[in-house]
């Protein structure tokens, strides 16, 4: 058994977490130990250990693995066969990746295991917050958060995105009533199954209560930028139902509409004038700040593939701490964020060593050098491997972290990049991390121009000859509507910028081999990568977990694309080759 812990006040949380942090090797065996013990006789280990059950046997007989190569046994238990071919504890779900980042859709063995090592985070997360910052207990927070409808494997079991297997569960629905669990939203809205209702009423219900809202937030970045874009074309029809004290009629689930008119309280014109009259100024910079004046923090991961964020987040919160408290994955949790406040450039997480047992690939080594978690080097960077307590054995995850301290004796972690991200034309190969560098630099350029890159991704465009890598790119004014004043030059040198941030090798094919052909970028009007989310939600993405995918490989979101591009520009000079 895993123990359980006590986070119910201030003073047991932190001793909590200190003994955690000090005796991480401790916890770290006792949880493998746990795991093994319960998981001796599944089928999967059967095949790799004969007998004995201690650390080294396992790290010595069970092979690190990957999604692939343990799919098959999931898809078995997903038919129907009993979950003890990989699970002695019943799997009773699943999990669906957001799969935008990496590819396609996986699907996890679930169990109520990973709602208790995500409620001791959340639970963790909040004494965190609270020790950093005054003034919350009062407040509400306006977060957009969603569910997605189920999927039901062969057998009859849920197959959901992590967040929604919480959200539907007793976990959330007896939560504590302190102020970390209480929201502008009713359940009902968090609950609704179509999202754009959700997002809807989100607003509404923050809008609304403005006056209590001390803390803003989503899931991922992603989101909350897609819920202050939605703000800014919706808040006409949102006011006038503020006016008149009801919902519009689109709004036709029934938990949404009985829930929201309970929070509208009839018609509310004062209100409505106030909130018009912040909206109708001419620049949305300070939305934030000037609709929801108590708001104290935003919490939202802004770390890894959500860093492009981090400018219209400021825009429109005027500076307010943006707060990256969790990293997460469907495979488990991993840890939290210990100083909340940090600059996003600082945001690094304390791997939980009660979460799962964690083993760590170095990036320049072999999978015989794996590490334990205790053992990580400072200034390294590893991918983590996964033992989990619902039938996954040292799975890899596919993230690449960089060690960047301790906490006593438990490491932490800066995010670095996704690792299978890449864009490929020749024998370069571009990671998400070089693509991210390489456009936050461009990107400068149209920011002289009072411009803001709002989303971007990538293609590896083989049509031509030489191929050539293109950038989509939605683009907004900072102070009017659309796009103005994109001129050839500036975006020219954008691109130009670009190929010169990218690494030699990817120089070297483009000006000395001649193998890959200017880089292009091509501009798509506003809205597009709200189409582009769209479509991948339709595909099986949560709204509450989706990433903008760094490269498009479907045929059907390139056509999305396509149909939105205004301009074209292309690099007019070649980059250097020095490396
Ligand atoms: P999913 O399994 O769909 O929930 O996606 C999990 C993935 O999201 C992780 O493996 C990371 O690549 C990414 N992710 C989750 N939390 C963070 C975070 N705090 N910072 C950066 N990336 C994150």
């Amino acid at each position: 058994m895993t123990p359980s812990f006590d986070l119910s006040d201030m003073d047991t949380g932190m001793e909590v977490l200190d003994n955690l942090t000090r005796n991480v090797r401790q916890v770290q065996d006792d949880i493998l130990q746990g795991i093994l013990t319960r998981n001796m006789e599944t089928e999967y280990l059967r095949r790799f250990i004969h007998g004995g059950l201690d650390k080294e046997l396992f790290k010595k007989n069970v092979p690190i693995v990957s999604y692939e190569d343990v799919q098959p046994y999931i898809e078995r238990v997903a038919n129907g066969e009993p979950s003890d071919i990989i699970s002695a504890r019943p799997i009773t779900g699943f999990l669906l990746s957001s799969g935008t980042s990496g590819g396609a859709q996986k699907m996890m063995p679930w169990n109520n295991k990973y709602l208790d090592n995500l409620t001791f985070i959340y639970d963790l997360r909040m004494l965190v917050i609270s020790k950093h910052l005054d003034g919350l207990k009062e407040g509400k927070g306006m977060m957009f958060l969603f569910t997605k409808l189920d999927v039901t494997s062969p057998c009859g079991l849920p197959a959901r995105v992590a967040t929604s297997s919480y959200f539907q569960s007793a976990y959330f629905k007896n939560r504590p009533s302190n102020w970390y669990y209480c929201y502008t939203s009713p359940d009902d809205v968090i609950l609704c199954p179509d999202n754009k209702q959700s997002l809807y009423c989100h607003m509404l219900c923050g809008l609304v209560q403005r006056d209590e809202v001390v803390r803003v937030g989503s899931v991922f970045a992603s989101v909350l930028v897609r819920a202050i874009k939605f703000l800014e074309d919706n808040w006409k029809e949102l006011c006038s139902n503020i006016r008149l004290g009801h919902a519009s009629e689109w709004i036709t689930d029934p938990g949404c509409r009985n829930s929201v008119s309970s929070i509208l309280k009839g018609p509310r014109p004062e209100l409505a004038d106030a909130i018009e009259e912040e909206c109708n100024k001419g620049s949305w910079k300070c939305i934030v700040t000037r609709l929801w004046p108590k708001t104290k923090f935003i919490e939202t991961v802004v770390s890894g593939s959500m860093e492009q964020y981090i400018p219209a987040l400021e825009f429109y919160c005027n500076g307010l701490p943006l707060v990256s408290t969790t990293y997460g994955s469907s495979e488990t949790t991993f840890g939290i964020n210990l100083d909340p406040l940090c600059k996003p450039r600082d945001i690094s997480y304390t791997f939980m060593p009660n979460m799962s047992y964690f083993e760590f690939i170095p990036v320049e080594g072999s999978d015989d050098e794996v590490v334990d978690l205790p053992d990580v080097k400072l200034g390294c960077c590893y991918e983590p491997v996964v033992t989990n307590f619902s039938g996954l054995y040292r799975m890899r995850v596919g993230d690449i972290v960089l060690v960047t301290g301790f906490h006593n004796n438990a490491p932490q972690f800066k995010f670095v990049r996704r690792e299978n991200v890449v864009l490929t034309i020749d024998t370069e190969k571009t990671n998400e991390e070089d693509l991210f560098k390489a456009v936050t630099r461009a990107k400068l350029i149209i920011e002289y121009s009072d411009l803001m890159l709002m989303d971007f991704t990538s293609y590896a465009d083989t049509s031509t000859i030489p191929g050539h890598y293109v950038l989509y790119w939605e683009i907004k004014a900072r102070n009017k509507d659309g796009a103005e004043n994109l001129d050839d030059e500036t975006l020219s040198e954008c691109c130009f910028l670009v190929e010169e941030s990218l690494d030699v090798y990817y120089r070297s094919c483009r000006s000395k081999d001649r193998s890959i052909g200017a880089l292009e970028i091509r501009v798509v009007r506003k809205g597009t990568f709200d189409s582009l989310m769209d479509f991948f939600i339709s595909q099986g993405s949560s709204i509450g977990q989706y990433k903008t995918p760094r490269c498009v490989k479907s045929a059907k979101a390139l056509e999305i694309l396509e149909m939105n591009v205004t301009a074209r520009f292309f690099s007019k000079k070649c980059p250097s080759c020095e490396s």
